[in-house]
Protein backbone atom coordinates (compact mmCIF):
# COMPACT_ATOMS: atom_id res chain seq x y z
CA UNK A 1 0.00 0.00 0.00
CA UNK A 2 1.32 3.61 -1.12
CA UNK A 3 2.21 5.69 2.05
CA UNK A 4 0.18 8.76 2.88
CA UNK A 5 2.26 11.44 1.89
CA UNK A 6 1.94 14.52 4.19
CA UNK A 7 3.42 17.76 2.79
CA UNK A 8 4.59 20.76 5.53
CA UNK A 9 5.44 24.22 4.49
CA UNK A 10 7.56 26.30 7.17
CA UNK A 11 9.74 24.97 9.39
CA UNK A 12 10.02 27.07 12.40
CA UNK A 13 7.73 26.38 15.22
CA UNK A 14 4.31 24.83 14.03
CA UNK A 15 6.09 23.14 11.31
CA UNK A 16 8.19 20.88 13.23
CA UNK A 17 6.04 20.62 15.55
CA UNK A 18 3.43 19.18 12.88
CA UNK A 19 6.22 16.81 12.09
CA UNK A 20 7.22 15.52 15.11
CA UNK A 21 3.37 14.64 16.32
CA UNK A 22 2.57 13.73 12.93
CA UNK A 23 5.47 10.61 13.42
CA UNK A 24 4.67 9.93 16.62
CA UNK A 25 0.79 9.22 15.32
CA UNK A 26 1.73 7.22 12.03
CA UNK A 27 5.09 5.23 11.67
CA UNK A 28 3.87 4.69 8.01
CA UNK A 29 3.39 8.08 6.66
CA UNK A 30 5.80 9.40 4.42
CA UNK A 31 6.63 13.21 5.76
CA UNK A 32 8.36 15.70 3.63
CA UNK A 33 9.34 19.48 5.28
CA UNK A 34 10.08 22.38 3.10
CA UNK A 35 11.82 25.70 5.06
CA UNK A 36 13.04 28.21 2.94
CA UNK A 37 16.13 29.34 5.38
CA UNK A 38 19.29 27.14 6.39
CA UNK A 39 17.24 27.17 10.12
CA UNK A 40 14.65 25.05 11.72
CA UNK A 41 12.97 25.13 15.47
CA UNK A 42 15.55 28.36 16.95
CA UNK A 43 13.87 30.24 19.67
CA UNK A 44 12.78 33.44 17.83
CA UNK A 45 11.46 34.28 21.39
CA UNK A 46 15.18 34.14 22.95
CA UNK A 47 16.53 36.66 20.06
CA UNK A 48 16.31 40.20 22.30
CA UNK A 49 18.05 38.08 24.91
CA UNK A 50 20.86 36.79 22.58
CA UNK A 51 21.46 40.04 21.67
CA UNK A 52 22.28 41.18 25.20
CA UNK A 53 24.31 38.52 25.56
CA UNK A 54 22.10 37.71 28.12
CA UNK A 55 21.69 34.07 26.44
CA UNK A 56 25.01 33.54 25.48
CA UNK A 57 25.30 31.85 22.56
CA UNK A 58 23.52 31.57 19.23
CA UNK A 59 23.78 27.61 19.67
CA UNK A 60 21.52 27.72 22.24
CA UNK A 61 19.04 29.52 20.49
CA UNK A 62 18.73 25.96 18.28
CA UNK A 63 15.89 23.87 19.81
CA UNK A 64 15.98 21.04 17.27
CA UNK A 65 18.77 20.62 15.17
CA UNK A 66 17.87 19.41 11.58
CA UNK A 67 19.56 15.91 12.14
CA UNK A 68 16.95 15.64 15.22
CA UNK A 69 14.34 15.77 13.49
CA UNK A 70 15.52 13.62 10.10
CA UNK A 71 17.01 10.79 12.62
CA UNK A 72 14.90 10.64 15.05
CA UNK A 73 11.01 11.58 13.94
CA UNK A 74 12.42 10.14 10.06
CA UNK A 75 11.18 13.70 8.51
CA UNK A 76 12.50 13.99 4.70
CA UNK A 77 13.76 17.64 5.61
CA UNK A 78 14.40 20.10 2.79
CA UNK A 79 16.58 23.33 3.75
CA UNK A 80 16.66 26.44 1.63
CA UNK A 81 14.39 25.03 -0.44
CA UNK A 82 11.31 27.60 -0.42
CA UNK A 83 7.56 26.40 -1.98
CA UNK A 84 6.73 28.92 -4.93
CA UNK A 85 3.33 27.60 -5.34
CA UNK A 86 0.49 25.37 -4.79
CA UNK A 87 -2.05 23.68 -6.59
CA UNK A 88 -4.74 22.48 -4.61
CA UNK A 89 -6.71 20.71 -7.28
CA UNK A 90 -3.84 18.74 -8.26
CA UNK A 91 -2.76 18.17 -5.02
CA UNK A 92 0.69 19.23 -5.92
CA UNK A 93 3.44 21.84 -4.25
CA UNK A 94 6.47 23.00 -6.83
CA UNK A 95 9.52 24.31 -5.37
CA UNK A 96 12.95 25.91 -7.54
CA UNK A 97 13.77 22.16 -7.45
CA UNK A 98 10.95 20.43 -8.33
CA UNK A 99 6.98 19.39 -8.17
CA UNK A 100 5.81 17.39 -5.24
CA UNK A 101 2.13 15.62 -4.69
CA UNK A 102 0.95 15.68 -1.26
CA UNK A 103 -2.00 13.61 0.28
CA UNK A 104 -2.41 16.02 3.62
CA UNK A 105 -0.95 19.86 3.27
CA UNK A 106 -0.18 21.67 6.39
CA UNK A 107 0.67 25.17 5.91
CA UNK A 108 3.03 26.67 8.77
CA UNK A 109 4.48 29.70 6.83
CA UNK A 110 4.26 32.34 9.73
CA UNK A 111 4.44 35.53 9.18
CA UNK A 112 6.89 38.07 7.71
CA UNK A 113 8.19 41.35 9.37
CA UNK A 114 6.43 45.05 7.85
CA UNK A 115 8.22 47.44 6.94
CA UNK A 116 6.41 50.66 6.82
CA UNK A 117 7.29 53.24 4.44
CA UNK A 118 10.36 55.23 5.53
CA UNK A 119 11.69 57.50 2.68
CA UNK A 120 15.26 56.80 1.57
CA UNK A 121 15.56 53.49 3.72
CA UNK A 122 16.71 51.50 -0.04
CA UNK A 123 20.07 53.76 0.89
CA UNK A 124 20.30 52.96 4.68
CA UNK A 125 22.42 49.71 5.81
CA UNK A 126 21.84 50.17 9.22
CA UNK A 127 18.97 48.84 9.76
CA UNK A 128 17.39 45.15 10.30
CA UNK A 129 14.29 43.96 11.38
CA UNK A 130 14.20 41.98 14.95
CA UNK A 131 12.39 38.90 13.78
CA UNK A 132 15.05 36.37 12.64
CA UNK A 133 17.37 34.09 13.15
CA UNK A 134 18.97 35.90 9.69
CA UNK A 135 17.95 39.32 11.28
CA UNK A 136 20.00 38.42 14.26
CA UNK A 137 22.82 37.45 12.40
CA UNK A 138 22.51 40.91 9.99
CA UNK A 139 23.24 43.12 13.17
CA UNK A 140 25.86 40.17 14.84
CA UNK A 141 27.26 40.87 11.03
CA UNK A 142 27.32 44.50 11.39
CA UNK A 143 28.73 44.31 14.69
CA UNK A 144 25.98 46.41 16.14
CA UNK A 145 26.28 45.89 19.60
CA UNK A 146 30.16 46.97 19.58
CA UNK A 147 29.66 49.72 17.67
CA UNK A 148 26.19 51.89 18.03
CA UNK A 149 26.11 53.99 21.21
CA UNK A 150 22.71 55.06 20.29
CA UNK A 151 19.97 52.78 18.71
CA UNK A 152 16.44 53.37 17.65
CA UNK A 153 13.62 50.75 17.54
CA UNK A 154 10.48 51.32 16.00
CA UNK A 155 7.17 50.02 17.44
CA UNK A 156 6.77 49.59 20.88
CA UNK A 157 4.67 46.16 20.79
CA UNK A 158 6.22 43.08 22.81
CA UNK A 159 8.75 42.56 20.59
CA UNK A 160 10.38 45.85 20.32
CA UNK A 161 9.97 46.51 23.78
CA UNK A 162 12.07 43.34 24.49
CA UNK A 163 14.96 44.59 22.49
CA UNK A 164 14.86 47.81 23.80
CA UNK A 165 15.43 46.65 27.37
CA UNK A 166 18.13 44.08 26.28
CA UNK A 167 20.30 47.20 24.58
CA UNK A 168 19.43 49.27 27.67
CA UNK A 169 21.02 46.53 29.79
CA UNK A 170 23.76 46.41 27.92
CA UNK A 171 24.97 49.93 27.85
CA UNK A 172 23.07 51.48 24.50
CA UNK A 173 21.13 54.28 24.65
CA UNK A 174 17.97 53.60 22.95
CA UNK A 175 14.66 55.57 21.74
CA UNK A 176 11.67 53.54 21.12
CA UNK A 177 9.39 55.19 18.42
CA UNK A 178 5.51 54.59 18.58
CA UNK A 179 2.81 56.07 16.55
CA UNK A 180 -0.23 55.24 18.57
CA UNK A 181 -0.78 56.69 22.09
CA UNK A 182 0.50 54.13 23.67
CA UNK A 183 2.83 51.62 23.90
CA UNK A 184 1.55 48.25 23.71
CA UNK A 185 -1.55 48.24 21.95
CA UNK A 186 -3.08 44.93 22.87
CA UNK A 187 -3.23 46.47 27.04
CA UNK A 188 -5.40 49.10 28.35
CA UNK A 189 -4.12 52.55 28.48
CA UNK A 190 -3.93 52.33 32.33
CA UNK A 191 -1.42 49.45 31.89
CA UNK A 192 0.34 51.38 28.62
CA UNK A 193 0.82 54.09 31.19
CA UNK A 194 2.67 52.69 33.84
CA UNK A 195 4.98 50.64 31.48
CA UNK A 196 5.44 54.11 30.11
CA UNK A 197 7.04 55.19 33.17
CA UNK A 198 8.75 52.14 33.51
CA UNK A 199 10.36 52.75 30.25
CA UNK A 200 11.02 56.38 30.59
CA UNK A 201 12.27 55.91 34.38
CA UNK A 202 15.16 53.18 33.26
CA UNK A 203 16.51 55.85 30.79
CA UNK A 204 14.44 55.24 26.95
CA UNK A 205 13.79 58.15 25.25
CA UNK A 206 10.07 57.21 24.76
CA UNK A 207 8.45 59.11 21.22
CA UNK A 208 4.82 58.57 20.98
CA UNK A 209 2.70 59.32 18.47
CA UNK A 210 5.44 59.64 16.04
CA UNK A 211 6.48 58.30 13.50
CA UNK A 212 9.49 57.69 10.99
CA UNK A 213 8.77 59.08 7.62
CA UNK A 214 12.65 58.75 5.97
CA UNK A 215 16.49 58.65 6.35
CA UNK A 216 18.71 60.44 5.94
CA UNK A 217 21.46 57.43 4.89
CA UNK A 218 24.32 60.12 4.21
CA UNK A 219 23.89 61.21 7.90
CA UNK A 220 22.54 58.37 9.62
CA UNK A 221 19.41 60.68 10.77
CA UNK A 222 16.01 59.48 11.00
CA UNK A 223 13.40 61.81 9.75
CA UNK A 224 10.35 62.15 12.20
CA UNK A 225 6.77 63.04 11.38
CA UNK A 226 6.98 65.91 13.59
CA UNK A 227 10.04 67.40 11.18
CA UNK A 228 13.08 66.38 13.36
CA UNK A 229 15.79 64.70 12.64
CA UNK A 230 17.64 62.30 14.90
CA UNK A 231 20.74 61.01 15.15
CA UNK A 232 20.58 57.22 15.90
CA UNK A 233 23.78 54.12 14.79
CA UNK A 234 21.59 51.69 14.09
CA UNK A 235 17.78 50.80 13.25
CA UNK A 236 15.46 48.43 14.36
CA UNK A 237 12.17 47.63 12.91
CA UNK A 238 10.13 45.78 14.62
CA UNK A 239 6.10 47.13 14.25
CA UNK A 240 4.21 43.64 13.55
CA UNK A 241 4.04 40.97 11.28
CA UNK A 242 1.62 40.04 8.35
CA UNK A 243 0.70 36.18 7.88
CA UNK A 244 2.43 34.66 4.64
CA UNK A 245 -0.65 33.27 3.13
CA UNK A 246 -0.52 34.90 -0.52
CA UNK A 247 -0.32 31.14 -1.95
CA UNK A 248 -3.41 29.74 -0.60
CA UNK A 249 -5.32 32.95 -0.23
CA UNK A 250 -5.11 33.26 -3.81
CA UNK A 251 -6.36 29.99 -4.45
CA UNK A 252 -9.79 30.82 -2.48
CA UNK A 253 -8.79 30.38 1.21
CA UNK A 254 -11.11 31.98 3.72
CA UNK A 255 -8.90 34.46 5.84
CA UNK A 256 -9.25 37.16 8.01
CA UNK A 257 -8.59 40.92 6.80
CA UNK A 258 -4.87 40.26 7.51
CA UNK A 259 -4.65 37.17 5.37
CA UNK A 260 -4.57 34.91 8.39
CA UNK A 261 -6.07 31.18 7.33
CA UNK A 262 -9.73 30.53 8.90
CA UNK A 263 -8.93 27.05 10.16
CA UNK A 264 -11.63 24.60 12.86
CA UNK A 265 -10.45 22.88 15.84
CA UNK A 266 -8.57 20.70 13.90
CA UNK A 267 -6.92 23.37 11.84
CA UNK A 268 -8.55 22.43 8.86
CA UNK A 269 -8.66 25.19 5.61
CA UNK A 270 -11.17 25.92 3.46
CA UNK A 271 -9.76 24.09 0.68
CA UNK A 272 -10.03 20.40 1.13
CA UNK A 273 -6.79 18.82 2.59
CA UNK A 274 -4.98 21.74 4.08
CA UNK A 275 -3.99 22.33 7.49
CA UNK A 276 -2.67 25.54 8.37
CA UNK A 277 -1.03 26.27 11.68
CA UNK A 278 0.77 29.06 13.53
CA UNK A 279 1.32 32.59 12.99
CA UNK A 280 -0.12 31.94 9.59
CA UNK A 281 -3.70 30.99 10.82
CA UNK A 282 -6.85 32.17 12.68
CA UNK A 283 -7.52 30.13 15.94
CA UNK A 284 -10.99 30.24 17.55
CA UNK A 285 -11.16 32.41 20.26
CA UNK A 286 -12.40 30.80 22.76
CA UNK A 287 -14.37 33.09 24.57
CA UNK A 288 -16.40 34.39 21.79
CA UNK A 289 -16.12 31.33 19.16
CA UNK A 290 -15.08 33.88 16.32
CA UNK A 291 -12.15 33.67 14.50
CA UNK A 292 -8.93 35.15 16.24
CA UNK A 293 -5.29 35.73 15.31
CA UNK A 294 -2.79 35.54 18.14
CA UNK A 295 0.86 35.01 16.68
CA UNK A 296 2.30 33.53 19.52
CA UNK A 297 4.62 30.64 20.20
CA UNK A 298 2.22 29.24 22.36
CA UNK A 299 -0.47 28.24 19.81
CA UNK A 300 1.87 27.74 17.06
CA UNK A 301 3.00 24.69 18.89
CA UNK A 302 -0.08 23.30 19.81
CA UNK A 303 -1.97 24.12 16.77
CA UNK A 304 1.24 22.15 14.96
CA UNK A 305 0.80 19.19 16.85
CA UNK A 306 -2.87 18.95 16.03
CA UNK A 307 -2.55 19.60 12.58
CA UNK A 308 0.02 16.98 12.29
CA UNK A 309 -1.83 13.99 14.41
CA UNK A 310 -5.01 15.36 11.86
CA UNK A 311 -3.08 14.89 8.33
CA UNK A 312 -1.75 11.27 9.38
CA UNK A 313 -5.22 10.02 10.05
CA UNK A 314 -5.61 10.80 13.89
CA UNK A 315 -8.22 12.51 15.94
CA UNK A 316 -6.59 15.97 17.60
CA UNK A 317 -8.92 19.20 18.41
CA UNK A 318 -7.17 22.70 19.46
CA UNK A 319 -10.02 24.45 20.92
CA UNK A 320 -8.18 27.96 20.71
CA UNK A 321 -6.73 30.77 22.57
CA UNK A 322 -7.91 34.27 24.30
CA UNK A 323 -4.86 36.13 24.45
CA UNK A 324 -2.82 35.37 27.02
CA UNK A 325 0.37 37.11 26.93
CA UNK A 326 3.44 38.21 29.28
CA UNK A 327 6.53 40.45 28.97
CA UNK A 328 9.43 41.85 31.61
CA UNK A 329 10.06 44.87 31.50
CA UNK A 330 13.18 46.16 33.21
CA UNK A 331 11.90 45.21 37.40
CA UNK A 332 7.83 44.63 36.33
CA UNK A 333 6.41 42.61 34.51
CA UNK A 334 3.16 43.03 32.59
CA UNK A 335 0.47 40.23 31.80
CA UNK A 336 -2.83 40.11 30.12
CA UNK A 337 -5.32 36.97 29.36
CA UNK A 338 -8.91 37.18 28.02
CA UNK A 339 -10.50 40.12 26.65
CA UNK A 340 -9.72 43.74 27.69
CA UNK A 341 -11.85 46.71 27.48
CA UNK A 342 -10.36 47.77 24.04
CA UNK A 343 -11.87 44.53 22.42
CA UNK A 344 -14.78 44.11 24.31
CA UNK A 345 -16.15 47.78 23.57
CA UNK A 346 -14.87 46.68 19.77
CA UNK A 347 -16.77 43.58 20.36
CA UNK A 348 -20.13 45.39 22.28
CA UNK A 349 -19.76 43.25 24.73
CA UNK A 350 -21.14 44.48 27.98
CA UNK A 351 -18.63 44.19 30.94
CA UNK A 352 -17.79 45.92 34.20
CA UNK A 353 -14.40 46.42 35.43
CA UNK A 354 -12.50 46.42 38.45
CA UNK A 355 -9.15 47.46 39.42
CA UNK A 356 -7.13 46.69 42.92
CA UNK A 357 -3.88 46.86 44.16
CA UNK A 358 -2.40 44.19 46.43
CA UNK A 359 0.98 43.60 48.30
CA UNK A 360 2.07 39.99 46.30
CA UNK A 361 3.50 39.08 50.07
CA UNK A 362 1.82 39.98 53.33
CA UNK A 363 3.24 43.39 54.68
CA UNK A 364 4.84 41.61 57.85
CA UNK A 365 7.69 40.23 55.17
CA UNK A 366 10.47 42.04 53.91
CA UNK A 367 9.80 43.97 50.65
CA UNK A 368 6.92 44.20 49.83
CA UNK A 369 5.34 44.74 46.56
CA UNK A 370 2.09 45.83 44.73
CA UNK A 371 0.42 44.08 41.91
CA UNK A 372 -1.91 46.09 39.87
CA UNK A 373 -4.83 43.96 38.63
CA UNK A 374 -8.08 44.73 37.00
CA UNK A 375 -10.42 42.33 36.15
CA UNK A 376 -13.28 42.38 33.11
CA UNK A 377 -16.34 40.15 33.62
CA UNK A 378 -19.66 39.96 32.86
CA UNK A 379 -22.30 41.92 35.17
CA UNK A 380 -24.65 39.98 34.87
CA UNK A 381 -23.85 36.82 35.10
CA UNK A 382 -20.14 37.72 36.90
CA UNK A 383 -18.53 35.40 34.78
CA UNK A 384 -14.81 36.58 34.23
CA UNK A 385 -13.69 37.83 30.75
CA UNK A 386 -10.56 39.48 31.14
CA UNK A 387 -7.34 40.65 33.19
CA UNK A 388 -4.51 42.30 33.47
CA UNK A 389 -1.62 42.70 35.54
CA UNK A 390 1.76 44.29 36.13
CA UNK A 391 3.83 44.36 39.24
CA UNK A 392 7.03 43.84 40.70
CA UNK A 393 6.48 40.16 41.30
CA UNK A 394 4.11 37.34 41.30
CA UNK A 395 2.72 38.65 38.07
CA UNK A 396 2.96 34.78 36.46
CA UNK A 397 1.58 33.15 39.06
CA UNK A 398 -1.39 35.46 38.92
CA UNK A 399 -2.23 35.74 35.59
CA UNK A 400 -1.85 31.96 35.18
CA UNK A 401 -4.54 31.29 37.61
CA UNK A 402 -6.29 33.84 36.09
CA UNK A 403 -6.21 32.48 32.52
CA UNK A 404 -7.16 29.01 34.10
CA UNK A 405 -9.80 30.85 36.17
CA UNK A 406 -11.22 32.64 32.51
CA UNK A 407 -10.76 29.16 31.00
CA UNK A 408 -13.17 27.59 33.33
CA UNK A 409 -15.36 30.43 33.08
CA UNK A 410 -15.38 30.84 36.44
CA UNK A 411 -16.85 34.00 37.98
CA UNK A 412 -16.12 36.73 40.15
CA UNK A 413 -17.48 34.97 43.31
CA UNK A 414 -15.30 31.84 42.34
CA UNK A 415 -11.83 33.52 42.64
CA UNK A 416 -12.16 34.42 46.44
CA UNK A 417 -12.82 30.67 47.03
CA UNK A 418 -10.07 29.12 44.96
CA UNK A 419 -7.81 27.43 47.39
CA UNK A 420 -4.58 29.05 46.42
CA UNK A 421 -0.88 28.70 48.60
CA UNK A 422 0.34 30.57 50.90
CA UNK A 423 3.20 30.90 52.90
CA UNK A 424 4.86 34.86 53.29
CA UNK A 425 7.81 34.59 50.69
CA UNK A 426 5.15 33.53 48.00
CA UNK A 427 1.45 35.16 48.84
CA UNK A 428 -0.75 37.13 51.58
CA UNK A 429 -2.73 35.00 52.98
CA UNK A 430 -5.54 36.64 51.11
CA UNK A 431 -3.74 36.53 47.45
CA UNK A 432 -4.29 39.60 44.95
CA UNK A 433 -6.63 37.39 43.06
CA UNK A 434 -8.61 36.81 45.90
CA UNK A 435 -9.05 40.39 46.60
CA UNK A 436 -10.12 41.15 43.04
CA UNK A 437 -12.46 38.66 43.64
CA UNK A 438 -13.61 40.59 46.94
CA UNK A 439 -13.66 43.73 45.40
CA UNK A 440 -15.28 43.10 42.06
CA UNK A 441 -17.63 41.51 44.20
CA UNK A 442 -18.23 44.37 46.38
CA UNK A 443 -18.38 46.69 43.42
CA UNK A 444 -21.79 45.12 42.40
CA UNK A 445 -23.50 44.22 45.59
CA UNK A 446 -23.05 47.08 48.39
CA UNK A 447 -24.47 49.73 46.42
CA UNK A 448 -21.65 51.95 45.74
CA UNK A 449 -19.75 52.40 42.84
CA UNK A 450 -16.65 51.94 41.59
CA UNK A 451 -14.56 54.16 38.86
CA UNK A 452 -11.12 53.69 37.63
CA UNK A 453 -8.45 56.88 37.73
CA UNK A 454 -8.88 57.24 33.92
CA UNK A 455 -12.64 57.43 34.65
CA UNK A 456 -12.27 60.22 37.70
CA UNK A 457 -9.67 61.97 36.03
CA UNK A 458 -12.49 62.53 32.87
CA UNK A 459 -15.04 63.89 35.43
CA UNK A 460 -12.33 66.02 37.50
CA UNK A 461 -11.04 67.58 34.10
CA UNK A 462 -14.85 68.43 32.58
CA UNK A 463 -15.61 72.06 33.78
CA UNK A 464 -18.92 71.49 33.06
CA UNK A 465 -19.35 68.95 35.85
CA UNK A 466 -18.78 70.51 39.36
CA UNK A 467 -21.71 68.99 41.65
CA UNK A 468 -19.32 66.63 43.81
CA UNK A 469 -16.46 66.20 46.24
CA UNK A 470 -13.55 64.63 45.93
CA UNK A 471 -12.64 63.04 49.47
CA UNK A 472 -9.21 61.60 50.42
CA UNK A 473 -9.68 59.78 53.59
CA UNK A 474 -5.80 59.07 54.03
CA UNK A 475 -3.66 59.99 57.29
CA UNK A 476 -2.12 63.52 56.69
CA UNK A 477 1.14 62.25 56.61
CA UNK A 478 0.86 60.15 53.79
CA UNK A 479 -0.88 63.38 51.70
CA UNK A 480 2.41 65.15 53.05
CA UNK A 481 4.67 62.59 51.63
CA UNK A 482 2.81 61.57 48.69
CA UNK A 483 0.95 64.37 47.47
CA UNK A 484 -2.81 64.48 46.89
CA UNK A 485 -5.33 64.56 43.81
CA UNK A 486 -5.83 68.41 43.25
CA UNK A 487 -9.15 69.95 45.13
CA UNK A 488 -9.63 67.15 47.39
CA UNK A 489 -10.31 67.40 51.04
CA UNK A 490 -9.17 65.23 53.73
CA UNK A 491 -10.98 63.29 56.49
CA UNK A 492 -9.27 60.65 57.35
CA UNK A 493 -10.86 56.83 57.55
CA UNK A 494 -11.15 57.21 61.26
CA UNK A 495 -12.25 60.94 61.81
CA UNK A 496 -15.09 60.02 58.86
CA UNK A 497 -17.96 59.19 61.03
CA UNK A 498 -17.54 62.40 63.34
CA UNK A 499 -16.95 64.39 60.57
CA UNK A 500 -19.74 63.58 58.17
CA UNK A 501 -21.66 67.07 58.35
CA UNK A 502 -18.66 69.02 56.92
CA UNK A 503 -19.99 66.72 53.59
CA UNK A 504 -22.84 67.64 51.03
CA UNK A 505 -25.10 64.99 50.62
CA UNK A 506 -26.47 66.12 47.79
CA UNK A 507 -23.52 66.13 46.29
CA UNK A 508 -21.66 63.05 44.35
CA UNK A 509 -18.41 61.92 46.68
CA UNK A 510 -15.63 60.18 44.58
CA UNK A 511 -13.28 58.65 47.93
CA UNK A 512 -9.95 57.14 47.66
CA UNK A 513 -7.39 56.40 49.80
CA UNK A 514 -4.21 55.20 49.55
CA UNK A 515 -4.77 51.98 47.20
CA UNK A 516 -8.44 50.94 47.37
CA UNK A 517 -9.40 49.19 50.57
CA UNK A 518 -10.13 52.02 53.25
CA UNK A 519 -12.28 54.30 50.48
CA UNK A 520 -13.83 51.15 49.92
CA UNK A 521 -14.51 51.13 54.25
CA UNK A 522 -15.49 54.98 53.80
CA UNK A 523 -17.56 54.47 50.77
CA UNK A 524 -19.72 52.18 53.08
CA UNK A 525 -19.79 54.82 55.82
CA UNK A 526 -21.54 57.09 53.91
CA UNK A 527 -23.94 55.08 52.16
CA UNK A 528 -24.64 53.86 55.70
CA UNK A 529 -25.37 57.72 56.35
CA UNK A 530 -27.59 58.35 53.77
CA UNK A 531 -24.84 59.60 51.29
CA UNK A 532 -26.83 57.92 47.99
CA UNK A 533 -23.90 58.88 45.41
CA UNK A 534 -20.69 57.14 46.19
CA UNK A 535 -17.70 56.35 44.08
CA UNK A 536 -14.55 54.95 45.30
CA UNK A 537 -11.63 55.50 42.97
CA UNK A 538 -9.95 51.87 42.24
CA UNK A 539 -6.53 51.35 43.09
CA UNK A 540 -6.84 55.14 44.85
CA UNK A 541 -3.59 57.88 44.67
CA UNK A 542 -1.52 55.20 43.95
CA UNK A 543 -3.24 54.46 40.61
CA UNK A 544 -3.65 58.06 40.23
CA UNK A 545 -0.27 59.05 40.73
CA UNK A 546 1.16 56.34 38.48
CA UNK A 547 -1.28 56.57 35.24
CA UNK A 548 -2.56 60.01 35.59
CA UNK A 549 0.29 61.39 36.80
CA UNK A 550 -0.87 64.81 37.85
CA UNK A 551 -0.87 64.54 42.00
CA UNK A 552 -0.22 67.94 43.17
CA UNK A 553 1.80 68.81 46.56
CA UNK A 554 0.29 69.91 49.73
CA UNK A 555 1.17 73.71 50.60
CA UNK A 556 2.33 74.12 53.57
CA UNK A 557 1.66 77.03 55.42
C1 LIG B 1 11.61 38.47 18.78
C2 LIG B 1 10.40 37.62 19.03
C3 LIG B 1 10.06 37.29 20.32
C4 LIG B 1 8.94 36.50 20.56
N1 LIG B 1 8.62 36.19 21.86
C5 LIG B 1 7.56 35.40 22.11
C6 LIG B 1 7.24 35.02 23.45
O1 LIG B 1 7.94 35.41 24.39
N2 LIG B 1 6.17 34.23 23.66
C7 LIG B 1 5.40 33.74 22.61
O2 LIG B 1 4.44 32.98 22.86
N3 LIG B 1 5.68 34.08 21.34
C8 LIG B 1 6.73 34.90 21.07
N4 LIG B 1 7.03 35.24 19.78
C9 LIG B 1 6.16 34.73 18.69
C10 LIG B 1 6.58 33.34 18.24
O3 LIG B 1 7.94 33.31 17.99
C11 LIG B 1 5.80 32.99 17.00
O4 LIG B 1 4.44 32.98 17.33
C12 LIG B 1 6.18 31.64 16.43
O5 LIG B 1 7.53 31.63 16.05
C13 LIG B 1 5.33 31.33 15.21
O6 LIG B 1 5.75 30.16 14.66
P1 LIG B 1 5.33 29.75 13.18
O7 LIG B 1 5.99 28.42 12.94
O8 LIG B 1 3.88 29.85 13.00
O9 LIG B 1 5.92 30.88 12.23
P2 LIG B 1 7.38 31.42 12.00
O10 LIG B 1 8.12 31.40 13.29
O11 LIG B 1 7.24 32.71 11.31
O12 LIG B 1 8.02 30.35 11.03
C14 LIG B 1 7.58 30.17 9.73
C15 LIG B 1 8.66 29.44 8.95
O13 LIG B 1 8.16 29.20 7.65
C16 LIG B 1 9.20 29.45 6.71
N5 LIG B 1 8.57 29.75 5.42
C17 LIG B 1 7.78 30.82 5.12
N6 LIG B 1 7.36 30.75 3.84
C18 LIG B 1 7.89 29.60 3.32
C19 LIG B 1 7.81 28.99 2.06
N7 LIG B 1 7.13 29.52 1.07
N8 LIG B 1 8.48 27.84 1.86
C20 LIG B 1 9.19 27.27 2.87
N9 LIG B 1 9.30 27.82 4.09
C21 LIG B 1 8.64 28.97 4.32
C22 LIG B 1 9.95 30.63 7.31
O14 LIG B 1 11.26 30.72 6.80
C23 LIG B 1 9.93 30.27 8.79
O15 LIG B 1 11.05 29.49 9.16
C24 LIG B 1 8.14 36.04 19.50
C25 LIG B 1 8.47 36.37 18.18
C26 LIG B 1 9.58 37.16 17.95
C27 LIG B 1 9.92 37.53 16.54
Amino acid sequence: MRKPRIIIIGGLSAGPSAAAKARRVNENAEIILFEKTAHISYATCGIPYALSGKIQSRDKLIVVQPDQLVKRFDIDLHLNEPVTDIDPNAHMVYTHKGAYQYDKLIFATGGRAILPHIEGIEEYNNWAHAKTLEDFDKIMKQDVVAKSDHITIIGAGLIGLENAENLVKIGKKVTVIELGDHVLANWDAKFATMAEKVLIDNGIDLRLKTSVVGVDATTNELILNTGERLYTDYTLIGISIRPNTEMLTSKGAEHLPNGALIVNEKMETSIEDVYAAGDCASIPHKLTGESGWFPMGTHSNKGGRTAGANAVGGESAFDGGYGTAIMKLFDFTIARTGMGPKELKRKGINFKSSFSISGTTPGFYPDQKDLFLEIYFDPETKVLLGAELMGERGVDKRVDVLSTAIYAKLTIDDLPKLDLAYAPPFSPAKDPVIVAGFVAGNSITEGYQEVSVTEADEIFSNPNISNYIILDVRNPSEIHKNGLIEDSINIPLDDLRDRLSELNKHKHIFVYCAKGLRGYLSSLILLHHGFENVSNIGGGFTAWDKIIQKSVSLELD
